[in-house]
Formats: structure tokens, sequence, C-alpha cells
């Protein structure tokens, strides 16, 4: 192969940050993806050159002017997007709006089509506008926005697993250029196979549990990475419920980053591994059902308040854990999944039980949401035991149902 050059353009720098995000700043995060990118591009044989090594800064006009000179055969612009919806989510990427090259198009389509591989993020799709380099530039330029640092999960992604971008984007490249290298990412769609392979278990979730099936695909997602942690490749635990004395069940010890004292560190700690992800899904809604600490998600239909419960009862020690798992269910419409009937829904959101139910032909499971809904509108805590001893009997929910048991009584 004759050596390629290849211009890698991190965008911003020294008086320019950037985007800033909650726990980064856009210049940062593609300066190392850059640097990551660079490292394997050279053991690959090709000429690298950056715009900027350091944290300082480099004007646009002398950012395409040092590739053209250089004669660079390709200019990649590295970004982080941002918006003011914090939901705002996902990949893109942008080539010249005015006439480009055919090579400009396929570098476009050979890039992104590899990063939308393993991003792990929504594709926004291949784009156009008149960026500064991609405009000044000679050669095929594209410009990359990995994800939106104002997005609590894609920065999560665009901040902390540079190696992840970096590595796709080196796929990408050596596809412009046709050269074949090993075990390159998988062209199937990682997200739609998690979401497929964990779709049931979340389910029993709810039927078994009521514990909100939208809420536990994210809370997994988050946990795992859409499967690919260590935890989740190595044990099957894609919730990361780490093994305290009272687990009987296998065990691995892993490296897990905690948020203590103001700042993240990381520490070593022992992890329950299962046979398989639809166990370590069921073992996790016995773990919530089980600690009385989490009692108000049981049954609520509200993913948002059914996340900042968990985060208030101490699930996790982000301190942004409940906004990544509302921006998680929303970026992937998760919500999708907490499809149960209407008529349920109707009796928990409203809180209110009508006399005209004709509830003593209801099933024990009917009795049973019907009694949750009524400890969720405030009814006393007898409730909730007898729910708990499995002693409702029928005359207790037809009490219920025509109002005669005094709401809030001690
Ligand atoms: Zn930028």
């Amino acid at each position: 192969m004759s050596k390629k050059r290849i211009f890698i353009d991190p965008g911003h720098g020294g008086h320019d940050p950037g985007a800033i995000g909650a726990n980064s700043k856009e210049a940062e995060n593609v300066l190392a993806v850059a640097i990551a990118l660079e490292k394997k591009l050279k053991a690959q044989g090709y000429e690298v050159k950056l715009s900027r090594r350091t944290n300082v800064y480099v004007t646009l006009n002398d950012r395409a002017k040092i590739a053209n000179e250089w004669g660079a055969d390709i200019f990649i612009s590295f970004h982080d997007n941002s918006a003011v919806n914090k939901t705002a989510t996902g990949f893109e990427t942008y080539i010249f709006n005015g006439s480009v090259s055919t090579n400009t198009i396929k570098l476009q389509k050979a890039i992104h089509e590899y990063i939308v591989r393993g991003i792990g993020l929504r594709d926004r799709g291949m784009k156009r506008a008149n960026f500064a380099v991609i405009r000044l530039t000679k050669m095929p330029a594209v410009l990359i926005e990995y994800g939106f640092i104002s997005n609590l999960n894609d920065e999560r992604i665009i901040a902390f697993e540079i190696e992840k971008q970096a590595r796709l984007t080196y796929e990408g490249i050596n596809n412009y250029f046709g050269v074949k290298i090993s075990d390159p990412t998988p062209k199937k769609d990682n997200q739609t196979h998690f979401i497929n392979t964990v779709k049931d278990h979340v389910a029993s979730c709810w039927s078994q549990h009521r514990i909100l099936p939208s809420v536990v695909m994210a809370q997994a997602i988050l946990e795992s990475g859409w499967g690919t942690s260590d935890k989740a490749i190595k044990a099957n635990n894609l919730f990361g419920i780490k093994a305290a004395s009272d687990w009987k069940g296998q065990t691995v010890t892993l490296p897990t980053k905690e948020y203590v004292s103001g700042k993240w560190i990381t520490v070593d700690a022992k992890w329950r591994k299962y046979n398989s992800w639809g166990h370590s899904i069921v073992d996790h809604a016995q773990f919530l059902k089980e600690r009385p600490r989490y009692k108000a998600i049981i049954g609520n239909t509200d993913y948002k308040f059914v996340c900042q419960e968990l985060q208030k009862a101490g699930y996790a020690t982000d301190p942004a854990y409940a906004s990544k798992l509302i921006s998680i269910i929303e970026a992937n419409n998760l919500s999708q999944f907490d499809n149960f009937d209407k008529e349920e829904e109707k009796v928990y959101s409203s809180g209110t039980l009508k006399a005209e139910h004709d509830i003593t032909r209801e099933s024990a499971a009917r009795r049973k949401i019907i009694v949750e809904a009524a400890i969720k509108a405030g009814y006393n805590e007898i409730w909730r035991e007898k729910l708990e001893d499995g002693t409702i009997t029928a005359d207790d929910v037809d009490a219920l149902a025509t109002g005669t048991i005094v709401k809030n009584h001690k």
C-alpha cells in the first residue's frame, strides 16, 4: 500500500473549549480520540498529521491550510454536538453543502457506516453543511459529531469511551481505502439485538413483580453499555449487582468506578455471576422487591418517578443516575415496553377506584392490582401488609371499591 496521508482535526482548543458538558469539555474529548486514532493508524502504516496535539487554539483557516499544504488524502474533523434540549441525542456526520467530489461522498458513507455500528447512539444521518474546515479543504473531508455532550448518556460515551470512538473511526477509514482489518465491528445492530434479547425478561418484571419494564431495560443498558461491559460479558451481570455476604451464587472480581466524596475513583469489587442475561434480570427484580427502601417503585407506571425513586433510595452512587436513565428511555422509546393494559394503567394513574367495577368477579391478580392502586392513593399501611401476606378477601376489595374504607385512616 502506498502511504496514505490522513489529516485529523480535533476541533476547538486553547481559549475555545468547544461545547461544555456536565463532566467534560468537547476540546478535550475530541483531542483524546484524535491521539488514540493516530496511534492505530500509524501502526497500520498510514502517515498521520494532527491539527493540534495539545490544548491550543488553531484557526479554522490554518487547519485547512496545513492539510492542503501537506497534501492530505483525507481530512477528518472531530466534534461533539450540543443542544439546549438535554434529551437531544445521537451521532451524525457532515460534508460540505456545496459541490463535492464523489470521493467525499464515499468517505462520509464509509466512515459513517462503521461508527454507527458500534457507537451505541441513535443514527441522526449523513448531513451537509457549510462548515469552514470542510469547505476550505481540497481533499475529501468529513466532520464527525460523535454525540451530544449536553445529553448525559451521550456524554458517557464521548467522554469516557475514547478507545471505542477511535477504533470505530479507524475501521471507517480502512473501509474507505478498501483495507481489510482483522476483527472489525460486526454489522448487526447491537442495540436492536440487545433489546430483542431482554424484552421478554423485562416484561416478566412487570407481570411478576410490578417493576416497570422501561426502567429495568434502561438500567440494563446504562449499567452494561448495551451488554458490552466486562460484567455483562464475564458474569452475565447486566445491573452491576455486587455479591455481598448474603449471595450464595458464583462471583467474579472486576474493577469499577465509584463516586466518592465528589469524585470518581476506581476500586475492585466482587460481582454476582449468572448463567444468562435473563437470570440477571429476574435476580434484579427480586433484589428490588426484597428491599423495603424500593417500596415506592413497585407498581408505579411513571418512568420518571421510578427513576428518581431509585436514585433517592440509593440504588447508584452516580448523582446523575436518574437523568441518565430517563435520557435512555426517551432516546430509545423504551416506554413502548410498558404495555400493560390501559384499564390497569388508568386505575393506577388516577389512584381512584370505581364502585361500578364488579370487583368480586375479578381474578386474584386483578384484586392485587386494585389494592396496590389503593395503597398508592394513600390508603393505610394495613392494606400493604394484607397484600404482601396474601390475606385480601373479596369483601376487603369490595370495601375499597365502594369507598367505605376511610382514606388515610391510621
Ligand atoms: Zn465543535
